[in-house]
């Protein structure tokens, strides 16, 4: 096994993550040589980890021992990267938003399949154990079919950082969690989108979206609303997934939630009206008793190779990538659509 060497643009919040926790998980295949970054700060802190380090793109593209590249720059700077680094004749990891548009996606993909070279984004979140828990109750009909997917992430921060508040840069929740949520979702529901309606919210006076809340209409009749907010003192629910023999619900990252199942018993009795505010209700009364069953939610790992495992095979082997353009791109159209629609 010769591992493949990569050279790091960006070496900021993930140009670090990457190279101190994700990439050593696989150091049989995947082997960081050096850094390159536009500050000289970041440049220093990377030299005291024994990285070569570059001075210039030019520089890591001139090197024959560079066989990758990853880019974990700003957003509005991953197209450039890529084309530069594709010609040159490197694979590329790239960071999500892949662009800032489609049709700068469409600049990349077309010169990766002019030289060659793979190409692959980094859409993490495919790994999160609250996604894979949430595929596996819908893939197995652990709550029978789902029909509404709630998925949301709740800060109460405002946009961390500095180049997320500008347009230019590509800032914005949209471009930030929405890829995340949006990429899950895709990959999660196998359907044609019919419907798309969304709302961006502004509530920091920025120039760009501190969060927004979208719902989704597929054509299997699936409908999903997806929000995400900076500005939230207390949070919904991470996951709230309804089918039609029981509801689920994620809380957070910690993976606590339950699952509450029809137990399919007879003869049950009606519920009792009770006391709601200062009045009545049958239709909002729990369940009897006996009618429901709560149930732990299902363990869950994923079924596909994690993602520079895969990127090795892909690059090797010519494996199928677990992220494939074809999607990455399907994503970026629903966040053109989301950005139209919110307009009009
Ligand atoms: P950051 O600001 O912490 O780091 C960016 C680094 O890039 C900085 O050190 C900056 O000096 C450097 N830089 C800027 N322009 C450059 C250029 N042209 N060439 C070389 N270096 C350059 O930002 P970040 O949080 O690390 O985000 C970087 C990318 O990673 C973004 O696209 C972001 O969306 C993505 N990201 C992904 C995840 C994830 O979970 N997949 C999480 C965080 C960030």
């Amino acid at each position: 096994m010769t591992a493949i060497n990569f050279a790091v643009i960006g070496y900021g919040g993930m140009g670090s993550y990457h190279i101190h926790n994700i990439m050593p998980n696989e150091n049989e295949r995947i082997h960081v040589v050096g850094t390159y970054d536009i500050s000289g700060e970041r440049q220093k802190i990377s030299s005291q980890h024994n990285h070569k380090i570059y001075h210039s793109l030019e520089e890591v593209l001139k090197d024959e021992t560079i066989e990758a590249i990853l880019i974990a720059t700003p957003n509005d700077s991953h197209k450039d990267l890529a084309i530069q680094a594709l010609k040159a004749g490197k694979h590329v990891v790239c960071e999500k938003p892949v662009t800032m548009n489609v049709e700068e996606l469409d600049e990349i993909l077309n010169v990766a399949k002019e030289t060659g070279q793979t190409f692959m984004v980094h859409q993490n979140r495919r790994w999160d154990p609250d996604f894979l828990i949430t595929r596996e109750l819908y893939k197995n009909q652990l709550i029978g079919e789902v029909f509404q997917i709630e998925s949301r992430v709740q800060g109460a921060n405002g946009i961390p950082g500095d180049w997320r508040h500008e347009l230019k840069h590509g800032g914005g929740m949209l471009l930030d969690w929405g890829v995340h949520l949006l990429d899950q979702l895709l990959f999660l529901v196998d359907s044609r989108i019919e419907k798309v309606s969304a709302d961006l919210s502004y509530i920091l006076g920025g120039e760009v979206d501190d969060g927004f809340i979208t719902y989704i209409i597929f054509e299997n009749g699936i409908r999903a609303i997806v929000e995400v907010g900076t500005t939230n003192y207390t949070k919904l629910p991470r996951w709230y997934l309804k089918g039609t023999q029981g509801t689920a619900i994620i809380h957070d990252w910690d993976l606590t939630g339950e699952m509450v199942v029809e137990s399919g018993k007879q003869d049950i009795q009606a519920p009792k009206p009770i006391q709601a505010g200062v009045g009545l209700t049958k239709t909002m009364a729990p369940p009897s008793e006996e009618a429901t069953e709560t149930k732990a939610l299902p363990q869950a790992t994923a079924e596909y190779d994690t993602f520079y495992k895969n990127f090795y095979n892909v690059v090797r082997e010519k494996a199928e990538p677990v992220v494939k353009n074809e999607e990455v791109r399907q994503v970026m159209v629903l966040i053109e659509e989301i950005f139209k629609t919110a307009k009009r």
